[in-house]
């Protein structure tokens, strides 16, 4: 009998949140006009505001310094937001770790993303992603004189990466002698390697190269060179806005060709000598 009534008081509950579910998806589906009241684009035109969700440890990608937010994904961030109709100052940037990026997106504790973010069909599921604006590639970071060649050489080494990351997953899962420590941010991980606690870091190899480029670290660190997989980094958004995604779409392929995509690598990332990438078009996702 109490059973009976806990299982109807169950399937009423999932009922419930089917209707609730499917009303949500037909808003969603039909906003493509004038842009639906939970999107960016609605969002975008309606308050002049964004918020939105970058690294602050990341030299050349995401700094804090004070209360000033530089880098490419801060660049990239403020074309999406140009784009969207938002001027510079209608960006709030919140810090997001690698493990709190799905998870502010989708409590809307910000509006995007933009944080060298690997698109993946994981992700997929619970969060959007507008892009690839840029393709990275894991590596690694050692010390000048390390024997580390490559993460076949990681076993019984001590390797550091963040929580949440792909590279944290590709090494418990494909690389599973290595020593796997896990912290929150990258700049923890390149203190202990400064420090000798580990051997080696690791994750997207132009992250790493921020690092090794620091003064402090000037002739302590190379990167390996030898990347073992793909990143294409993606702007996040909410799983159900279609018409957010296709507009950022759009907003990358004018950039691509208006000179602003270049302009923010050479403003960052390219201050070392390397020449921009190029934006490749005909490889962004399909919003779906
Ligand atoms: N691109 C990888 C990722 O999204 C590594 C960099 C990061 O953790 O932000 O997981």
């Amino acid at each position: 009998m109490k059973r009976m009534t806990r299982l109807a008081a169950v399937f009423g509950a999932v009922s419930l949140a089917l209707t609730a579910a499917a009303c949500g998806g037909d808003d969603a589906g039909s906003g493509s006009g004038s842009g639906s009241a939970s999107g960016i684009v609605g969002k975008a035109t309606n308050d002049k505001k964004l918020v939105v969700g970058v690294k602050a440890d990341q030299p050349g990608l995401g700094l804090q310094t004070g209360s000033t937010y530089t880098g490419f994904d801060i660049e990239i961030a403020k074309i999406i937001a140009k784009g969207l109709g938002v001027p510079e100052t209608g960006i709030e940037y919140k810090t997001t770790v690698s493990s709190n990026r799905e998870p502010f997106i989708q409590q809307g504790q910000v509006d995007l993303v933009v944080a060298t973010y690997t698109i993946n069909d994981e992700r997929k599921k619970v969060v959007n992603f507008g892009g690839p604006y840029f393709v990275a590639g894991q590596d690694l970071l050692v010390p000048v004189a390390s024997t580390i060649t490559g993460p076949e050489t990681l076993a019984g080494k001590k390797v550091c990466s963040v929580s949440g990351s792909t590279p944290a997953k590709r090494i418990q899962t494909e690389y599973k002698d290595a020593g796997l420590q896990q912290f929150d941010s990258y700049s923890k991980c390149v203190t202990a390697l400064a420090g000798g606690q580990v051997d080696a870091v690791t994750t997207d190899d132009i992250i790493l190269a921020g690092y090794a480029s620091q003064e402090q670290y000037a002739g302590k660190f190379k990167v390996v060179g030898k990347k073992f997989s793909e990143e294409p980094y993606g702007i996040g958004l909410k799983k159900t806005d279609t018409e957010g995604c296709n507009k950022i779409n759009e907003i990358l392929k004018t950039a691509a060709t208006d000179g602003s995509y270049k302009a923010a690598w050479d403003a960052t990332l390219g201050k070392s000598g390397t020449a921009a990438p190029e934006l490749d078009t005909t490889k962004l996702t399909n919003c779906a």
